[in-house]
């Protein structure tokens, strides 16, 4: 198992480029570990990055990247840079910046779904288009939505700023509304947590990458509800 710094933790999320140094190359599986990286690995919801390794005359595509066996492997398309060698990363930041805008609107809406309505969020994913949360229990009609929509949009408006910090676990459990996220998913082994803050309005544990304020949304909209079985009702949204 090869442990790999992560760069973009807790709150340095805005970088797009990185040197590192490759300590594992497995040229089978067409993988690469390095020291550090800031591509962010597919989990809780949120895509992994994409993007290049650049070395010496060298280029290969980042196509996946994963956490496997306790070590962060950045599945390549082209050639793979031998154990030793360091490189220059570059992530598609197009890409991770639409996942970074999403990701802290599930939160916001998953907040205000959980106050207005009482429904905890049972599963989200986002894309870089559009991304969907399912809630239970929740059954919504159409002044629900609109009600949802212009609450979030309020929030957007106000500009509200993140913090992400490392906390304590039992502070953090302690501190998290009750149905806001499922703690257990979380392996108990796993102390001190990152807590992503949008100002005093909500906390929970996450290990995603957020934007540094509301703002950045600019505007949210929900496309479209779909019952998922009964009490559990998925939003499909954008953000413009
Ligand atoms: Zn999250």
């Amino acid at each position: 198992m090869s442990e790999s710094e992560i760069l973009y933790y807790p709150e340095n999320e805005y970088q797009k480029e990185f040197d590192a140094t490759v300590i594992k190359s497995n040229k089978d599986e067409n993988y690469v570990v390095l020291d550090r990286t800031l591509f962010y690995k597919e989990g809780g919801g949120q895509p992994a990055d994409k993007g290049n390794l650049f070395w010496n005359d060298h280029e290969t595509h980042v196509a996946d990247v994963q956490k496997e066996h306790g070590e962060i492997r950045h599945y390549v398309d082209g050639s793979v840079p031998e154990e030793g060698v360091e490189v220059h990363g570059q992530i598609n930041w197009e890409r991770r910046y639409s996942h970074m805008r999403m990701h802290t609107a599930q939160h916001v809406v998953s907040m205000v779904v959980l106050d207005m309505y009482d429904a905890s969020t049972a599963g989200n994913q986002v894309h870089e288009d559009r991304s969907r949360i399912d809630f239970e229990p929740a059954d919504f009609d159409e002044e629900d939505l609109e009600a949802i929509e212009k609450e979030v949009n309020r929030i957007i408006d106000e500009d509200i700023s993140l913090d992400k910090s490392e906390m304590d676990r039992d502070v953090l459990e302690e501190k998290t509304e009750e149905g806001r996220t499922n703690l257990d998913l979380i392996p108990s082994h796993i102390d001190p947590l990152r807590a992503v803050k949008i100002g005093d309005i909500d906390i929970c544990p996450c290990g995603g990458t957020h934007v540094d304020s509301t703002g950045e949304l600019e505007e949210f909209n929900i496309e479209e509800r779909k019952s998922k079985g009964q009490d559990v009702e998925r939003i499909i949204f954008s953000l413009k």
